[in-house]
């Protein structure tokens, strides 16, 4: 017992000590995603004050500071809360003798490094891709989901907009991933979660990006609005389910654009029941779905 609750405590202090350090700017800015995060919002933000796609949406849109602070929650906060209960997960599977290691499929050590890096952000995100699709076609699954799909006004920092208990569902299928890559997660594997990260900004942005032929393979906002859309095509639960990229949903006909003006009312049917603040949403995922 003692070596869970020493294995805990370890992995919360470390989870606080590196992001202090990162804070603090003793972390070097290629691995700081706290300084790295609040650049590329800046960045994404100033660009959609520049060259807003809805030109009557207000600058500081509905709920602005609601996701801004979502940005902060999801990824600093929970991950602190969450990182000790991670690594007592890995110690029972270590001893029931299950390693990463011994599981994984393929190996990709013999492969120039960039390649490693393409596979592995194309295995992430076709798990990403399926976990999303999961967390529309199931409705306890969805129930968490509708906090980010309770954005009304679209944004870049709705991007970070979701319930928490969204980390935990993401992560067995990510796990998934990394296992099938025999364990292997790059030592720059920064540049490729902090691509992914631009990416879904740009996605929920104010700004009209279509990427011409490439938006067969990238994910883009005008695909991602609709994603969020209100009213969705007959008979389906979602469209547009991509991540960083918009290929699996070429590829298994879940995409849907059907024009690019910018203005598909968002949302979902019953979305006024999602309590409009923060400590109201933190709880609202375990809640029986109303009919
Ligand atoms: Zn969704
Ligand atoms: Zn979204």
């Amino acid at each position: 017992m003692q070596k869970y609750v020493d294995a805990f405590l370890r992995a919360f202090n470390g989870t606080i000590s590196w992001t202090w350090k990162s804070i603090i700017f003793e972390v070097p800015w290629y691995n700081n995603y706290f300084w790295g995060i609040i650049f590329l919002s800046l960045s994404v933000f100033i660009l959609e004050v520049l060259f807003p796609w809805r030109k009557n949406q207000a600058v500081f849109r509905k709920d602005f500071w609601l996701d801004g602070f979502y940005i902060f929650f999801n990824f600093f906060i929970f991950a602190i809360a969450i990182s000790g209960v991670y690594k007592i997960l890995e110690l029972i599977f270590l001893e029931v003798g299950i390693s990463i290691e011994s599981l994984s499929i393929i190996n990709l050590e013999s492969l120039p490094s960039w390649v490693q890096l393409l596979i592995f952000f194309l295995v992430l995100d076709f798990v990403q891709w399926v976990t999303h699709i999961l967390l529309h076609r199931y409705e306890f699954l969805w129930q968490f989901h509708k906090i980010h799909h309770s954005v009304k006004e679209m944004g870049f920092a709705a991007h970070m907009r979701y319930h928490w208990m969204e980390n935990v569902l993401y992560k067995p299928l990510k796990t998934f991933g990394v296992i099938i890559l025999g364990g292997f997660e790059p030592e720059q594997a920064y540049v490729v979660h902090f691509m992914a990260i631009a990416i879904g900004h740009f996605n929920h942005s104010n700004i009209k990006i279509t990427w011409g032929p490439l938006k067969y393979i990238f994910n883009n906002p005008v695909m991602h609005l609709y994603h969020h859309a209100y009213t969705l095509p007959e008979g389906r639960y979602g469209v547009n389910f991509g991540i960083s990229l918009s290929m699996w949903d070429y590829l298994f006909k879940t995409n849907y654009i059907p024009e690019n003006s910018g203005k598909v009312p968002l949302g979902f049917e019953g979305d006024d029941d999602v309590p409009r603040y923060f400590v109201g949403q933190l709880f609202y995922g375990f809640r029986k779905p109303k009919k």
